[in-house]
């Protein structure tokens, strides 16, 4: 999902089901920087570089730090949890979520199950669960269009393969 506009990310609130939420310049600028930081993490564990990919979700946990809450939203809702203070921004709730996520896989999962896409014109990162550790694309559509465009390129090539061989 591109995140260039507030727009933009007012409807990454929305999906996620918080309702099209406020957000202003500010939270645009702290959420892109984040972003940019997250992919740095997934960039260098899919480079095998586990220490610098350690050091860089460190670095996200200290900026964006949890700090667990009970709340309803004071509207009689259901009592559940939330990771940042009283008050904090919709973009820093969301964000302090997502770097303690990613970094409870890091542990989990490690560093080398981090991985980008493989298909150039997506560029999407992932986390790798199969069992194999065999993953080279972020989604099935990736690897279908991939494998598709392998395989027409493959043909392309064929004729002249005969030519040169003759
Ligand atoms: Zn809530
Ligand atoms: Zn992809």
């Amino acid at each position: 999902m591109p995140l260039t506009t507030v727009d933009d990310l007012g409807a990454v609130f929305e999906v996620i089901g918080w309702g099209r939420r406020h957000a202003d310049e500010r939270d645009l600028a702290v959420f892109r920087k984040a972003q940019r930081r997250l992919r740095e993490v997934f960039d260098l564990g899919a480079a095998g570089k586990d220490e610098d990919a350690v050091q860089a979700c460190n670095g996200l946990l200290e900026s964006h730090p949890v700090q667990p809450r009970i709340t309803s939203h004071e509207d009689g809702g259901e009592w559940h949890m939330h990771v940042t203070g009283r008050g904090a921004s919709p973009s820093a709730e969301y964000l302090a979520g997502a770097i303690w996520g990613l970094a409870v896989w890091m542990c989990e999962y490690g560093s080398g199950r981090f991985g980008v896409c493989a298909d150039e014109r997506c560029g999407n990162v992932y986390l790798d669960t199969s069992s194999n550790c065999c993953r080279r694309f972020c989604s099935e559509r990736c690897a279908t269009r991939s494998h598709v465009a392998a395989h027409r390129a493959r043909k392309r090539a064929a004729p002249e393969m005969v030519t040169t061989a003759g």
